[in-house]
């Protein structure tokens, strides 16, 4: 947990968020300035910066699970998933995220 960290006080309960999902590492909540109809962040738990910091494989494969579980869940079978790492790719928010973006709302 850093202290500094949005998504680390969103992930771990301190700011109150309604989770989309939850899995036993990731959390799955609505993006609070969406790019689609539907624009949702999987976020680990644990606060890794970029995905050039994780090494965690089992972590790997469960943020992944949470994609599919989660749009699964909401019945959207079309969607684009997308990670920023690093500035210059335009990550504002360094607590590695996945976004999904989805054309329609469910
Ligand atoms: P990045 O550019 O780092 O890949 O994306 C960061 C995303 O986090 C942006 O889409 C932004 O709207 C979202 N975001 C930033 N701060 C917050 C917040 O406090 N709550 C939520 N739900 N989303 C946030
Ligand atoms: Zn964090």
């Amino acid at each position: 947990m850093n202290e500094d960290c949005i998504f680390c006080k969103i992930a771990n309960g301190i700011i109150p968020t309604k989770f989309v999902y939850e899995s036993a590492n990731t959390v799955v909540f609505n993006d609070i300035n969406p790019k689609a109809p539907m624009h949702m962040l999987v976020v680990p738990k644990k606060h890794y910066a970029t995905l050039n910091d994780l090494d965690d494989k089992e972590l790997m494969s469960e943020l992944l699970q949470s994609v599919k579980e989660v749009t699964k869940k909401l019945n959207i079978s079309d969607y684009k998933t997308l990670i920023n790492t690093g500035k210059g790719a335009g990550q504002e928010v360094f607590h590695l995220h996945i976004h999904i973006l989805a054309d329609k709302k469910s």
